[in-house]
């Protein structure tokens, strides 16, 4: 069987710098906010290109406190609207509502799969307080447009960075683009740790500094408490394992580009249609996703003949039960696109043969 992702593969490659970590953290006493978490917040800041990282607990967390920090600090307020694309994993409209701010869903380019700018403005309303743009599967989301758009109606434009580490576009690198970012270092994510963690990105150094406080119960100084806070902290281990795995990003990137080139280049299915690149050098290839009407159809030859793989994701938002006051709302782009697509296995750690094996079998499909 071709894996989806092998993830004891990717980390065996680093088996011994790994255990090394987790050695030193054992070792050290020391397993919360302390030096594995300040090097990694420093070395991630300077691979995004930004002054400031907070390590949190999860991905989901770094994009509720960034909410959280903006309406502390008075720049927005709950029942404030924050536009974010409809054709995005749960986790996005979930921070937004989590604070009592309304998620308000614009569809993405049916091409890109990411927001689509020119149906923005239209969403616009004297509530909207900022933009939760989604850089889905590793291709950043933002363009002039947009930038346009945010500083004519003086919105926030955040990023979800969950699934785009090192992802560029016009020379700034994901989580650098915005006023603050949420990334997600989730097992499967292409900076994984070996458990649950997050950052959050920024060069605003008030914000930084909010969520500073927010993520450790409001707190600057042990017992004495500014905010109604959390307990969201990415612990020692996790962060000495992402910061041996950092290390290698670059070496990661590479391999899913051979993959993703690999598959663009000899997939040839009148049935299915490829992903489109809007900059080459820009996209870090979280997923390679597929588009084709005979989806489940495809997906049950896959398996058949030893391909793993997945849909990401067969439900919108809007049509979740978590979401009920949206089930009534068309988005037929994103509906369309909820319908269509595949993952096909990804990683750089995939094999010549078995990239080659998974376009022969989809090419031999119909
Ligand atoms: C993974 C993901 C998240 C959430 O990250 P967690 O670390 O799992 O909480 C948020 N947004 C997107 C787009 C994601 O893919």
């Amino acid at each position: 069987m071709i894996k989806f992702l092998d993830l004891q593969k990717i980390n065996a490659q680093y088996e011994k710098e790994l255990k090394e970590a987790s050695n030193r953290v054992i070792d050290s006493g020391w397993y919360l906010m302390g030096k594995e978490l300040n090097d990694f917040e420093q070395n991630y800041a300077s691979f995004c290109g930004v002054k400031y990282a907070l390590g949190v607990a999860n991905g989901l967390d770094a994009l509720r406190l960034i909410f959280k920090a903006y309406i502390e600090l008075g720049v927005m307020q709950k029942g404030d609207e924050v536009i974010v694309p409809s054709n995005t994993y749960i986790a996005s409209l979930l921070a937004i509502s989590d604070n009592d701010l309304i998620p308000v869903l614009v569809e993405p380019n049916n091409e890109t799969f990411n927001l689509d700018s020119r149906l923005i403005e239209n969403a616009i309303t004297s509530k909207t307080k900022a933009i939760l743009t989604v850089h889905l599967y590793g291709q950043i989301s933002i363009d002039q447009q947009m930038l346009d758009i945010c500083s004519k109606y003086n919105l926030k434009l955040i990023e979800d960075a969950a699934q785009s580490h090192g992802a560029q576009s016009k020379g700034k690198t994901s989580g650098s683009i915005g006023d603050a970012a949420g990334h997600s270092f989730y097992p499967g994510k292409n900076l994984g740790a070996l458990g649950d963690a997050g950052a959050v990105t920024t060069n605003d150094k008030v914000l930084a500094n909010t969520i500073d406080a927010l993520r450790n119960y409001g707190s600057h100084k042990k017992y004495e408490n500014e905010y109604q806070g959390l307990n969201s902290r990415l612990d020692e281990l996790q962060a000495a394992f992402l910061d041996v795995k950092l290390k290698h990003i670059q070496q990661d990137i590479k391999g899913r580009r051979r993959v993703a080139n690999y598959y663009l280049k000899n997939i040839k299915n009148q049935s299915i249609i490829l992903p489109k690149v809007v900059n080459e050098e820009g996209h870090v290839w979280h997923l390679f996703v597929i588009k084709t009407k005979e989806r489940d159809d495809l997906q049950k030859y896959l398996l058949k003949n030893g391909v793993q793989t997945l849909i990401h994701y067969p439900i919108p938002p809007h049509k979740q039960k978590a979401y009920i006051e949206y089930n009534h709302l068309n988005f037929p782009i994103t509906e369309q696109i909820h319908n269509e697509v595949l993952s096909l296995p990804l990683s750089a750690v995939i094999t010549g043969e078995e990239i080659e094996k998974v376009a022969i079998i989809l090419n031999n499909y119909k």
